[in-house]
């Protein structure tokens, strides 16, 4: 259901017959030469798409939160960078509002790496206060999967270039952007380190990206996140024996 659309007296019907609420969260950011600045809101918001489609009827998807945190890329134009704390607590805020709205199970669909600490703080006070949450970090928690279809994936690289070109062929391209490896592991911080651990604001091999890539890594990561959100109603099952 999408709570976008929705009025009223849809939403008071809703929360009668539905407790789990998905929130996407994404940043404004650089994401190399050549792929749009929207590309982590862009990618969760396909995924909602698809999400919407199988399982709609169990599950409220919230408007997106587009901003988010890039201390890594913000010394580059167009990343629009919110402090770790304003965002975390905002977040936070906000989830705290689907609870006071009888939401119980929270989804966060993330989009992008700079925002994980926050939402871990996120969740840890959510879980505080009786929330149950499912973070998705699609980048990482299915990284071997995506690996068997973009072996060369990372920041605008392999991976998210194809689900930006599967989305629309004019939100990214490919041609001469070439490669690039981060030379230093990110636990490395120094100033402006991001400019110089990502000189052209992206990692992976972009070049490499395709839409039939994009399409395949859309269709496996749909059937793995579903299995993960199935996780969380298990979870809930168990702690009370019932699920609406
Ligand atoms: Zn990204």
């Amino acid at each position: 259901m999408d709570m976008m659309t929705m009025n009223l007296r849809e939403f008071e019907a809703t929360q009668k017959k539905m407790n789990t609420v998905l929130l996407p969260i994404g940043m404004i950011e650089a994401h190399g030469p050549h792929c749009a600045l929207g590309t982590d809101v862009l990618i969760p918001r396909e995924f909602v798409r698809r999400l919407e489609e199988i399982a709609g009827d169990k599950i409220l998807m919230a408007p997106e939160v587009a901003y988010g945190h890039s201390w890594g890329l913000a010394p580059f134009a167009g990343t629009i960078d919110v402090s770790a704390q304003a965002f975390s607590n905002y977040v936070f805020e906000i989830c705290h509002g689907f609870y006071q709205n009888g939401f119980e199970n929270i989804i966060l669909f993330n989009g992008h790496g700079g925002n994980n600490s926050s939402l871990d703080v996120v969740t840890e006070k959510l879980a505080d206060i009786g929330v149950r949450s499912l973070t998705i970090n699609w980048f990482i928690d299915y990284r071997e999967d995506i690996k068997r279809i973009t072996p060369d994936p990372g920041h605008a690289g392999e991976d998210e270039t194809s689900l930006v070109l599967a989305i629309d062929e004019n939100y990214a391209f490919t041609k001469g952007v070439g490669s690039h490896e981060i030379p230093l592991p990110k636990r490395f911080r120094f100033k402006d380190g991001g400019a110089v651990l990502y000189p052209e604001a992206f990692s992976g091999n972009a070049e490499a990206a395709t839409v039939q890539k994009g399409e395949q890594l859309y269709e496996l990561l749909t059937g793995l996140i579903l299995k993960d959100i199935e996780m969380l109603w298990e979870l809930e099952r168990q702690q009370r024996g019932t699920i609406k």
